[in-house]
């Protein structure tokens, strides 16, 4: 595919978003197709229903094609029993995103295998575990649509009630209502630009209307006001609740939240424990602990 290389990622999440949609057209989804590095399988296996949501990264080495001599994942072994939630940390350029990356398969490994409920993700159809997935990406896409219809990409099958619920669960009903034509208020570049804060909490109701098993969230860098972060916590809290979750953090109230903590350090998992242990551990979490995780991303 010729694309620019840095927009690769957030036409991947679109396309991903687009493929979910009942709407897309065959045409599109070919088009669209072809912005993904892999191919579906000839005889794919099926993921089977109900979907228990285990995910497993065995030994998984990676580096991105157009940067063959830069590891991003070096034997990266991890397990995420289902239901589970796990905070991914580390500074900046240690591996994190990859890993929300190559559990939706815009990739493969070069190294390694990732499974979901065992089955290797490249034996399966993608349109079928992407299913399976719901994605709150760190910079969410707003459509150039209403806030209603924006909210709806997360299940087009769901009503304005539902798309309503969502909203509120995700404390983005206040600030939609405010919105000079509320829910139906034209969003995007013609329209209402959201804050980066107002845009993860679309896209956590777009996660919460799709009702998936697994939830990948990769959590906004830039800082939110006192009153946003609690409500955002809040609303992943409930999301995260009986689905296997993985959240890139960089808020310490996120990772304190989590059942277990995976550091990242170079692409690669350097400790793992609750918040607790890894204090008591000292190193690198303890000192990204102690600068509340965003000051120090960058100098960590
Ligand atoms: P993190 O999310 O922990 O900040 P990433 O997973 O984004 O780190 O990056 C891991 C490594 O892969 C870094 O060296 C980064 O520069 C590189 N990388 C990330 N995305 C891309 C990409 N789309 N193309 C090429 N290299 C990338
Ligand atoms: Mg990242």
């Amino acid at each position: 595919a010729v694309i620019v290389a840095g927009s690769v990622g957030a036409l991947s999440e679109i396309w991903s978003e687009l493929q979910r949609a009942a709407g897309a057209t065959e045409r599109l989804v070919e088009l669209l197709q072809t912005i993904d590095d892999v191919q579906d399988p000839e005889a794919p296996r099926a993921l089977p229903r109900p979907v228990r949501g285990e995910v497993q990264f065995d030994n998984v080495g990676f580096h991105y094609p157009t940067r063959p001599g830069q590891q991003a994942l070096n034997g990266v072994t991890l397990t995420v029993a289902p239901g589970e939630t796990v905070a991914l940390v580390g500074p900046s350029g240690a591996g994190k995103s990859t890993i929300i990356q190559l559990l939706q398969r815009f990739y493969d490994p070069i190294s390694g295998a990732i499974r979901i409920d065992g089955i290797d993700l490249r034996d399966m159809a993608r349109a079928d575990f992407r299913q399976a997935i719901a994605l709150v990406p760190q910079d969410p896409v707003i459509f150039a649509t209403s806030a209603m219809d924006n909210i709806r990409f997360g299940n087009m099958a769901a009503s304005d009630a539902e798309v309503e619920a969502a909203a509120r669960a995700a404390a983005a009903h206040d600030f939609l209502t405010a919105l000079p034509e509320g829910y139906q208020t034209q969003l995007g570049e013609r329209g209402v630009m959201l804050s980066g804060g107002q845009k993860q909490r679309v896209a956590i109701a777009r996660a919460i209307l799709r009702d998936a098993p697994i939830l990948l969230l990769d959590e906004a860098t830039s800082a939110l006001d006192a009153e946003s972060e609690r409500a955002v916590q809040t609303a992943v809290e409930k999301l995260a609740h009986e689905r296997t979750t993985l959240i890139v953090a960089h808020r310490l109230a996120t990772v304190k939240q989590a059942d277990r903590i995976l550091v990242f350090e170079g692409g690669q998992i350097v400790a793992t424990g609750t918040h607790d242990e890894l204090v008591s551990a000292g190193g690198l979490y303890a000192r990204l602990a102690r600068l509340q995780f965003t000051e120090g991303m960058a100098a960590a």
